[in-house]
């Protein structure tokens, strides 16, 4: 056995997994409790995803991520929408591995459950295995065109 069926089948614990989406209004509250420019608006993912595991109670994903301790989050109900957002501190619990293998729990401080680490996170484990490679495929031919843009010369200075 390999990959995904390997991990899944350690006995990890799969994160919550609800969805949701965070309307218009709290993607513009987080762009002004945070002080940051208009646009970190595209740094927003409308799409939520409950990373915790497996728990009781309102659902969380975070919104944004701006400070090196803190991030702000969204909670809501099953089946419902956000209604608001909040700065939570970081979790930041180290799993205490050497470098390399080591990771840092991106739940916020107080979360039920197990951490970030602990949890099997199936979306995470497919674009950990599919998105890199593809992404940089896609991305290839514009990051030369930039480079081509840079040394580019002025077009008035032939006059
Ligand atoms: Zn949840
Ligand atoms: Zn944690």
């Amino acid at each position: 056995m390999g990959g995904i069926d390997a991990l899944a089948a350690g006995g990890e614990r799969q994160v919550c997994g609800a969805t949701s989406a965070l309307p218009l209004s709290l993607a513009l509250a987080t762009v002004q409790i945070t002080e940051e420019e208009q646009e970190a608006l595209d740094l927003i993912d409308p799409t939520l995803r409950c990373t915790l595991g497996p728990h009781r109670g309102r659902h969380r994903d975070l919104v944004l991520d701006t400070d090196e301790d803190s991030a702000v989050w969204t909670s809501w109900r099953d089946g419902d929408l956000p209604t608001a957002v909040e700065i939570l501190k970081n979790c930041g619990e180290s799993n205490g591995l050497a470098a390399g293998h080591d990771d840092v729990c991106t739940h916020y401080a107080g979360h039920p459950d197990d951490h970030s680490w602990a949890l099997f996170d199936p979306v995470l484990a497919y674009i950990d295995q599919h998105v890199p490679a593809a992404l940089l495929r896609a991305l290839a031919p514009f990051l030369s065109e930039r480079k081509a843009d840079v040394q580019q010369p002025q077009t008035a200075a032939g006059r």
